[in-house]
């Protein structure tokens, strides 16, 4: 499959933050010095975040602009959002708590979610986000494992999903519930809020005290509890200014939740310690209503994921030729790899490319990326950001060789970045078993081409393999998509006796599309024509949706289970599943 290389003008190359010079000249000291340091010594990140813009004078910009799924809105200035953050840790230091101790969320997208986030932190505990649709056992399972000590959700969450159980965790001393009222054995937040001061000095910490504990998507198999320390608001700095263009003052909205790590180090931290002003909308994805914040909010950079950019290309072009989108400077996007198709889609609608980049809950923040300044191949991941050394290897027990360009391996990080994870929480061989001689190993297959831009293969998992080829489902995938009828594909291999392994693809489609015979050849056919046919899908099976995790991953071990009858595994972050 070739699709043309989408070159960037001389005008973007040169107002591009990352320039070649740059790149060239990186060291980590020059992402340390886009950080303070708190004053009297140590690191935290709410002081990044924050209160060193007050400081320096910029307390009146607009920090956070946040709509409501009612119509409400508010807005926080840098000013608002540190006198907030300060009650919320005086709030945490009345309750008793201590540095150390783990608070986790369970909300949907409100300002309080956001301030409970950097209070935690101001007040030297460990912030853990839990996405708000969670049911109740996925949610009993992390505060578990995490050993939580306070909690703040609410109401309507607190009832359905965690009072039947929250006895048997006498360790969660305090549940703060979001709004003026509680339920028993439970503190309102808002009186609570009112009650203490709004000036705090913030805890101590240092670079390698623990902030953060995100859990992983769970799409390969039982979720793990990643730990983050306070030195990753180095990373956060520089991918946002080097990956995002997020320059003081921009307009910025990222559409992942802060139950995810994205949310989090793009969605509150790395947009704030940047200085821009962060969009967020509390309701659910709507064609529609995007567009209209995207054209509204004059949003400069917008940073989204392939499952959304999808949809949007199902509901067509059409209603998105109905906005203005002349504000948008920069699209990115994470999570899954993004179709050459969806690359394309967005240069024609917005005018620009979306930027595909690569990274993990363990890597903690960017690490491969398509920037500003550089061509895009639709369909590459980009290159390693400044400061990442990133390999195709292979391992072998405790060795690892590196791979030769063009040749598939598995996507590997030299050891050493600020935002890398320092455990999976109790896990410990399964955080060893990450690393070897000097790399750690991502779990992704990927080639790397002669001019050093990174291809996304699949997961290790997923990987097929057939009558001696091996198949990465995203290029399948991305070849059914393009047939009209096919709004999304996943495709896993099956135990074969001649070939090892025949591909077999599910399909979601397009409205207006009904499933037929005629049609499943007709999408067989593409694929042969555009992959030839011993990579080509066997079988193609219609579904209305496919399964996928509540980030939005389509999980592939799950539809290969149910259809060799195997075990279905952890299945505690599923989300839609239709057949
Ligand atoms: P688990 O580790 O529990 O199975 P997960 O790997 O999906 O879940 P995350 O850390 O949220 O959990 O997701 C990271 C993974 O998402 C990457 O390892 C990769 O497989 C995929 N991914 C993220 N961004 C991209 C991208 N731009 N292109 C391709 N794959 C991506
Ligand atoms: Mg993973």
């Amino acid at each position: 499959m070739t699709w043309e290389v989408i070159r960037k003008t001389a005008a973007e190359r040169s107002s591009a933050t990352l320039t070649e010079a740059v790149r060239a000249q990186f060291t980590w000291a020059d992402a340390e010095s886009m950080l303070d340091g708190l004053p009297g010594g140590g690191l935290n990140i709410a002081y990044e975040a924050i209160d060193r813009h007050v400081a320096a004078g910029h307390g009146a910009e607009e920090a956070i602009c946040w709509f409501g799924k009612d119509g409400r809105t508010r807005r926080l200035s840098y000013a608002d959002l540190a006198s907030e953050t300060a009650r919320f840790a005086n709030l945490m230091v009345a309750n008793g708590l201590r540095p150390g101790d783990r608070l986790f969320a369970i909300a949907e997208r409100v300002p309080d979610l956001y301030i409970a986030a950097l209070g935690t932190l101001k007040a030297g505990m460990v912030f853990s986000p839990l996405f708000w649709a969670f049911g109740p056992d996925p949610i009993r399972m992390r505060i578990e494992i995490g050993e939580a000590k306070a909690l703040v959700t609410t109401a309507a969450i607190y009832r359905r999903k965690i009072a039947a159980w929250r006895e048997e965790f006498p360790s969660l001393k305090l549940v703060l519930i979001i709004g003026d009222e509680a339920p028993e054995g439970c503190v309102a937040l808002g009186p609570a809020m009112a009650g203490v001061s709004d000036q705090f000095d913030i805890v101590q910490t240092r670079p390698e005290d623990p902030a953060l504990i995100h859990f992983t998507s769970g799409t390969t198999g039982r979720p793990k509890g990643a730990v983050h320390v306070h030195k990753a608001v180095v990373m956060h700095a520089a991918a946002g200014r080097y990956a995002l263009e997020l320059v003081p003052g921009r307009r910025y909205w990222c559409t992942a939740d802060p139950g995810w790590v994205t949310g989090t180090s793009f969605g509150i931290i790395s947009p704030l310690v940047n200085r821009v002003c962060m969009i967020i909308d509390e309701a659910d994805f709507d064609p529609e209503r995007w567009y209209s914040i995207l054209q509204d909010q004059k949003v400069e950079v917008w940073y989204t994921a392939p499952t959304a950019i999808r949809m949007m290309m199902r509901a067509g072009k059409d209603v998105a030729a109905r906005y203005d989108f002349s504000a948008l400077r920069f699209m990115a996007s994470v999570g899954e790899p993004l179709n050459p198709e969806a690359v394309v889609w967005g240069n024609e609608v917005f005018g620009r490319p979306f930027h595909d980049n690569w990274w993990q809950t363990e890597t903690g923040g960017i690490m491969i990326a398509n920037t500003a300044a550089m061509d895009i191949h639709p369909g590459s991941m980009g290159k390693p950001l400044p400061g990442i050394e990133a390999g195709i290897v292979e391992r072998d027990g405790d060795e690892v060789r590196e791979c030769a360009p063009g040749e598939i391996g598995e996507l590997a990080l030299r050891q050493g970045w600020p935002s890398m994870m320092r455990a999976y929480l109790h896990e410990e061989a399964r955080y060893k078993k990450c690393f070897a001689s000097g790399w750690y190993l991502s779990g992704d297959l990927a080639v790397r081409d002669a001019e050093g831009y990174f291809w996304f293969v699949g997961r290790a998992d997923d990987l097929i393999k057939s009558s001696g080829h091996l198949i990465g489902p995203f290029e399948v995938e991305s070849a059914l998509i393009e047939h009209p009828a096919v709004a999304e594909a996943a495709v896993i291999g099956l135990p074969d006796e001649t070939a090892g392994e025949v591909v077999k693809a599910y399909v979601a489609l397009n409205p207006g599309y009904e499933p037929s015979e005629e049609l499943e050849r007709d999408i067989r056919g593409l694929a042969r024509k555009k992959l030839g046919p011993s990579v080509a899908p066997r079988e193609v099976a219609f579904r209305k949706t496919l399964p996928k995790t509540r980030s939005g991953k389509i999980m592939r071990r799950l539809l290969k289970a149910r259809e060799l009858g195997l075990p279905e595994g952890d299945i505690s972050t599923l989300e839609s599943d239709e057949t």
